[in-house]
């Protein structure tokens, strides 16, 4: 009975509230290993809350003096991510300025443009696009660029005689981030047999982000593009564009 008093629309309001900014942050330290300290913190504070509510004082207590000096090491350890992080936050929610609709169909343009190209030469690539989540473990994995996105660029990174060529690259809405990027493998057991990395990157990629990834085949010069842990396997440029955009400019 005490327990059913307590709720009200003000503690429901609070809840839903506290667990979508513990959502944000959770989406944010995904790919980071602070993704771990985040769990031990839900832990504690959850073994808090139960302790309190069956009224164990000596355990409230203990936990609570260990809670002050674990968020103090985490200041400490993590000072440079939680520096990151909200300039992060700053930058996407509030100076963060949405490029336009034109600027993104231009930029996919550009990259159907290059996967056109590669196809048809069957060069091998693979090409993700960024979309709300950061992909910043996998940015490090290679070389950071943060060059303005064209199709000759694209394209040159993957002449296999580029020394950028192996691996994927980051692209995020009018910038090309990142090449030579290392995703992770996808470990469905349901993906055909005959797939190989490549596309098990690109398959896995879009399973750990909301990432949209394209690979072109060298060995068949076949377009894929990977959402979701889906793939979509031989596609036609036109196609494509017509995905990518649906995908991209829906909310604009
Ligand atoms: P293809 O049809 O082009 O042969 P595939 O799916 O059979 O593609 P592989 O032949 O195994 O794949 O392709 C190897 C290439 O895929 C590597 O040279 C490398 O550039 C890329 N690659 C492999 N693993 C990864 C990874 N984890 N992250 C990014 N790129 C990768
Ligand atoms: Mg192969």
């Amino acid at each position: 009975m005490e327990f059913i008093r307590f709720i009200n629309w003000k503690t429901i309001v609070e809840t839903l509230i506290l667990w979508m900014v513990i959502y944000r942050i959770f989406l944010f330290l995904k790919d980071t290993k602070a993704v771990y300290l985040l769990k031990g913190i839900i832990i504690l504070v959850v073994s808090l809350f139960v302790f309190q509510v069956l009224g164990l004082p000596v355990l409230t207590k203990i936990l609570t003096y260990l809670f002050t000096f674990f968020l103090i090491f985490i200041v400490i350890i993590f000072q440079p991510e939680l520096r990151n992080g909200l300039i992060h936050l700053g930058k996407r929610h509030i100076f963060y300025i949405e490029p336009k609709r034109e600027e993104i169909e231009k930029t996919l343009k550009e990259i159907v443009s290059a996967v056109g190209s590669l196809s048809r030469k069957k060069v091998g690539a693979l090409i993700a696009i960024k979309r709300e989540m950061g992909l910043k473990s996998y940015i490090e994995s290679g070389v950071v660029l943060n060059a303005d996105l064209t199709s000759e660029l694209l394209q040159n990174i993957f002449y296999p005689s580029s020394p950028l060529h192996d691996g994927g690259v980051i692209s995020g809405e009018t910038k090309l981030i990142a090449a030579s990027c290392l995703f992770p493998l996808s470990d469905n057991p349901g993906l055909e047999k005959t797939l190989g990395m490549r596309h098990r990157a690109a398959v896995g990629l879009s399973e750990n982000s909301d990432a949209l990834v394209i690979s072109v085949s060298e060995e068949s010069g076949f377009i894929s593009l990977a959402i979701n842990g889906q793939l979509t396997r031989n596609l036609t440029p036109d196609d494509l564009l017509t995905i990518l955009k649906g995908q991209l400019t829906r909310s604009h």
